[in-house]
């Protein structure tokens, strides 16, 4: 298995006093697709918030390239290439389609390869660049998502985490970008996605990490985990 690019070690993450991600261990190794499966209130969402600088953890350590960084803002971790789609397809709707994404590559590291990056996307989602010039208020759930995916891969991630981002949509949407994730992937990138849908995600990924209350319980090779294990352990049966 090749390095890890991303490695979460001991992660404690409360709000207030509850405790929502009680320890969480897990490597990401880099160029794969790797799945966090987990349900309702696993503590799934919170350890993405937690990696990706947007939650500060209370313990346990986070490197990403070999460097420690546990407590790094979100918007310096963006310039050392970790991203993250958060929950909720966001985009600002009052901007157009073509801003939206333009904001991704506000980091030093991303504003020279603007126009590339702005090409690439396109190429991914040919509907944004048809609807460039609309506001992204006028856009479908679907192509909202989109924008957000857009944008977290305008930062020119070598990471990318992707948190449910199939929530509310229509099945044949959801398969268009997953399709779209698995191209993202081939082009070298690290994808992390976070699901509640176990087939999606085992389909998907190569490695997959189960949470149960706060903690990871499983983790293991897609092709090698067993349906009744991987059942135990998202029930804790
Ligand atoms: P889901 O699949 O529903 O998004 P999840 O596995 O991502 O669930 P989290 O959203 O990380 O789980 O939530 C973990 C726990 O933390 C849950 O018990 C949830 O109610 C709680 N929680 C989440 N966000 C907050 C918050 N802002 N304030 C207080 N508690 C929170």
């Amino acid at each position: 298995m090749s390095e890890p690019i991303l490695k979460v070690e001991g992660v404690q993450a409360k709000y207030g006093d509850f405790i929502a991600v009680e320890s969480a261990t897990l490597d990401v190794p880099q160029g794969m697709i790797v799945s966090v499966i987990g349900a309702n209130g696993a503590g799934k969402s919170t350890l993405m918030d937690t990696i990706a600088g947007v939650h500060k953890p209370t313990a346990g350590k986070v490197y990403f390239k070999g460097e420690d960084i546990t407590g790094m803002p979100a918007e310096k971790l963006v310039t050392r290439g970790l991203s993250l789609v958060p929950q909720g397809s966001r985009c600002f709707i009052r901007m157009t389609v073509e801003d939206n994404l333009i904001m991704g590559s506000y980091p030093k590291s991303a504003r020279g390869k603007l126009k590339e990056s702005l090409e690439r996307v396109y190429e991914l989602f040919p509907v944004l660049k048809q609807k460039r010039n609309d506001l992204s208020g006028s856009l479908s759930g679907g192509q909202r998502q989109m924008v957000a995916i857009g944008r977290a891969l305008m930062t020119n991630p070598d990471c990318v985490l992707f948190d449910e981002i199939s929530l509310g949509l229509a099945p044949t949407i959801i398969k268009d970008i997953y399709a779209r994730i698995k191209e993202i992937s081939a082009g070298g990138m690290t994808v992390v996605l976070v699901e509640q849908d176990t087939q999606r995600a085992i389909r998907t990924a190569q490695l997959c990490h189960i949470m149960l209350k706060g903690k990871v319980v499983l983790s293991g090779s897609s092709k090698e985990l067993t349906d009744e294990e991987i059942k135990k352990a998202y029930f804790g049966l």
